[in-house]
């Protein structure tokens, strides 16, 4: 089965501003990447639903943000988080592009997924936009999985140098559902320390500035993947930022392509085991652009053998 990359010309239009580093780039960046690797399909991502959105955020919350979206010129919602004309057609599709994902690979149309969307979803709580972000596109699809007769069971993987806030406020009391992050801190936003979990189901695993691979690979090894493995899920999401990388602007854990390999090997081996190797990924962060197209292909790349 070929692995499947979702993609929309829609997540181009989300336009923050020329300084802002979440720019309309870094997607056509990841799809260069992508470029001569085998056995790669490419499908366009639908709309989310109404009904897929409402299990994470509340309706008077998304209408209320749509109802900001400008015809020209950017709103500011918060100190990071704008929306441009064309921004909520964009969080449409990627939230959308993970669910019709997961419809793929439960329908057995494919084992293996990545969204290449924009913006990014993981700072999102059920109220409130943050940090880039506009919906909670991990969450949304997690929910819909869930949905699903076969899926009683969802581990969600964030390797993001930012912890997944939004995801960990969604998900705290929801023991269907194990989210596991590794992230630096202290660094925006400022939550995922280890003494939070949730009802027992979140599992943060926090890393200092200058880690780099090692301290990556061990804690992951030691305690990320044996956790996902006791859980027995049905399906793995991932959110994949790619900004723990060393050449990212943002954030100093000074990763290297071959780890996003390694990391993503390692999911693969653990669903193969757990759940007859479904795993659905979505791109998050990653700010370097030279960065975000070696490290997503190393992804795509250990995804898709
Ligand atoms: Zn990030």
């Amino acid at each position: 089965m070929s692995t499947i990359i979702i993609q929309h010309d829609d997540c181009l239009r989300h336009d923050p501003g020329p300084k802002h580093v979440e720019s309309p780039q870094r997607v056509k960046a990841v799809l260069g990447g992508l470029e001569g690797l085998k056995g790669l399909q490419m499908l366009p991502a639908p709309y989310v639903t109404s009904e897929q959105i409402l299990r994470v955020h509340p309706n008077e919350f998304w209408n209320g943000i749509t109802a900001q979206e400008p015809s020209t010129g950017i709103v500011t919602l918060d100190p990071d988080t704008f929306l441009s004309n064309g921004s909520i057609d964009a969080a449409l599709r990627a939230s959308g592009g993970l669910c019709f994902a997961i419809d793929q690979i439960l329908e057995d149309k494919a084992m293996r997924a990545f969204c290449a969307v924009r913006p990014p979803g993981h700072h999102s709580e059920p109220e409130a936009v943050m940090g880039f972000c506009l919906l909670n596109h991990v969450a949304i699809g997690a929910m819909h999985a869930l949905a699903h007769a076969a899926v009683k069971r969802v581990a969600i993987i964030d390797f993001d140098v930012h912890h997944g806030n939004g995801t960990q406020a969604v998900f705290e009391n929801n023991s269907n559902v194990l989210f596991v992050s590794s992230h630096q801190l202290p660094l925006y936003p400022g939550t995922g320390q280890v003494e939070e979990t949730g009802c027992g189901n979140i599992l943060n695993l926090p890393l200092a500035a200058g880690d780099g691979s090692k301290a990556f690979r061990q804690t992951w090894n030691k305690l990320g993947l044996p956790a996902i493995h006791s859980f027995e899920p049905d399906l793995i999401l991932i959110s994949a930022g790619f900004d723990a990388h060393q050449r990212d602007p943002l954030a100093q854990i000074e990763l290297q392509d071959a780890d996003y390999y390694w990391i993503t090997d390692q999911i693969c081996d653990l669903a193969t085991d757990s759940c007859h190797g479904r795993v659905a990924s979505i791109l998050e962060g990653g700010y370097d652009l030279q960065a975000l197209a070696t490290a997503s292909r190393a992804h795509v790349h250990a995804l898709s053998c």
